[in-house]
């Protein structure tokens, strides 16, 4: 593990115990670090680091994670992926999106090979930490198509319709 995965941009990861590996076979589309309660709460942490990406974009060598379905204020479905035996959690489907995955960059065997690409809902980002000035940085949430590259735009249209 580790190390290999950079030649031709896949992305290597999985959970604490090992029964679920993944690869991501591409770059993301997107990557979030969001600061919002509900993120705070579910990772026990400051915030998470979600990479976007096309659900079959992922490669699963292993067991398949298992959907558990968490409560939201809006209402909308939002299912965090864990590993069947130690609970892991590797990534969400929000919105109940089939074909787009939120992936826990943490889980990573590198998590330092992806950085925010935005940083959102940091009205509640906890007050020690500091947010680089390179970054785009919300109050809230964002409109995409101000903010992604044109190729991850066409990438997203393909999985959302819009
Ligand atoms: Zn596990
Ligand atoms: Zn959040």
């Amino acid at each position: 593990m580790g190390g290999e995965n950079r030649m031709d941009q896949g992305f290597d990861g999985g959970c604490a115990c090992g029964r679920v590996r993944y690869r991501l076979e591409t770059p993301p589309m997107f990557v979030h670090c969001c600061h919002c309660r509900d993120c705070q709460r579910q990772t026990g942490s400051a915030f998470v680091i979600n990479a976007l990406i096309e659900t079959d974009r992922i490669a699963l060598p292993g067991a398949p994670p298992e959907p558990v379905r968490m409560p939201t204020e809006s209402g909308r479905p939002h299912d965090i992926y864990r590993c069947p035996a130690c609970r892991t959690a590797l990534w969400s489907d929000y919105g109940g999106r089939p074909l787009l995955r939120f992936v826990r960059v943490g889980t990573l065997d590198q998590p330092a090979s992806l950085s925010p690409d935005v940083h959102i809902y940091v009205r509640s980002k906890l007050p020690w930490v500091r947010l680089p000035d390179c970054v785009p940085a919300f109050e809230a949430y964002y409109d995409a198509r101000t903010l992604w590259p044109n190729a991850s735009l066409e990438r997203r249209r393909a999985v959302l319709g819009r």
